[in-house]
C-alpha cells in the first residue's frame, strides 16, 4: 500500500505540518482528499489567474533530479 504523499497541518499550527497517513489512490501519488485539493489549485488557478507573457528559462543542470540522472549514466 503506497501512503499518500502529502503532508496536513497540525490542527490549531499553520506552521507545524506532518505526513499524510490515508493510503494513496491507484496511479497517484496522493490520496483522494489531497488530489482533489491540487487538482482544485490547478484548477483555479488556470481558470482566474493572468497568464504571463513572458520567456521563463530554467537551469535544468541545477536541479537535484536532473544531477542525480546525470551520474547514473
Ligand atoms: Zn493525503
Amino acid at each position: 500500500m503506497n501512503k499518500c504523499k502529502a503532508y496536513y497541518p497540525i490542527a490549531g499550527s499553520r506552521t507545524a505540518w506532518i505526513p499524510c497517513v490515508q493510503k494513496a489512490e491507484a496511479e497517484s501519488r496522493y490520496c483522494r482528499r489531497h488530489g482533489d485539493a491540487i487538482f482544485g489549485a490547478m484548477l483555479g488557478a488556470i481558470v482566474y489567474e493572468k497568464a504571463v507573457d513572458e520567456a521563463v528559462e530554467v537551469e535544468a543542470e541545477k536541479w537535484p533530479r536532473f544531477e542525480r540522472e546525470r551520474k547514473k549514466r
